[in-house]
């Protein structure tokens, strides 16, 4: 079985990444010891700059393998595109430093909505996926899902802004999605499948 290597600890995006690769016979495994390596300041203008600069970093430490980083974040319409790269840390104090907790996040995008229509509170998830080999990155690939945003959270699956995410096609949130069905629909399930596509190419040349 093929084995990716993905530089992250997150394990909500973990998990999504092992549901989109279920299917494909493919093994999903974070950069060995990934927790003792240095920490990367994702202070990149752009989900791509974020995930390139993840990506190349991290496959420093496995010589020879392919490494893919993922920056992802929710862009709501009504906040102008907020939290957008921000959304790891929406609610911290300091908005450059660590990372909030779901609770917190999710709590905070509320409040900013609370004054927000019904027809009004349209978002979408942006997934921008880096694959690098030896700090050079070979190809980006960036995937999407529409969706709104409820007044209260639904479902106890997923991670992140989940619970509020409701996708209209499928009448459910995100958190109400077992990890392959959230893989079909999601912008990292689509964002990993123009990963896998490219892939086969990238190792039959
Ligand atoms: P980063 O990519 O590590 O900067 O973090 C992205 C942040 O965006 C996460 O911590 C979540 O708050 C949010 N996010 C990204 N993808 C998802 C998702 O699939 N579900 C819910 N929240 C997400």
């Amino acid at each position: 079985m093929q084995r990716i290597l993905i530089a992250t600890s997150n394990s909500g995006k973990l998990r999504d990444f092992a549901g989109a690769a279920a299917a494909q016979g493919i093994e999903i495994a974070s950069i060995p010891h990934f927790s003792s390596l240095p920490h990367v300041a994702e202070d990149g203008a752009t989900f791509e700059a974020n995930a390139c600069k993840k990506a190349e970093f991290y496959s420093r430490f496995v010589p020879g393998e392919l490494v893919l980083a993922d920056d992802s974040g929710l862009e709501v319409d009504a906040l102008g595109g907020a939290p957008g790269v921000h959304s790891a840390r929406y609610a911290a104090d300091d908005p450059s430093s660590a990372n909030a907790d779901d609770a917190a996040n999710n709590a905070r995008l509320l409040q900013e909505m609370k004054n927000t229509r019904p027809d009004r509170r349209t978002a979408r998830f942006v997934c921008v996926i880096a694959a690098a080999r030896d700090g050079q990155t070979l190809q980006i690939f960036r995937g999407q899902a529409e969706g709104t945003i409820l007044d209260r959270p639904r479902g106890s699956g997923g991670f992140g802004y989940d619970p509020l995410f409701y996708f209209p096609a499928i009448q459910k949130t995100f958190a109400e999605l077992e990890p392959e069905e959230k893989a079909r629909y999601s912008h990292r399930g689509a964002a990993f499948r123009l990963f896998l596509n490219w892939m086969k190419e990238f190792r039959d040349h």
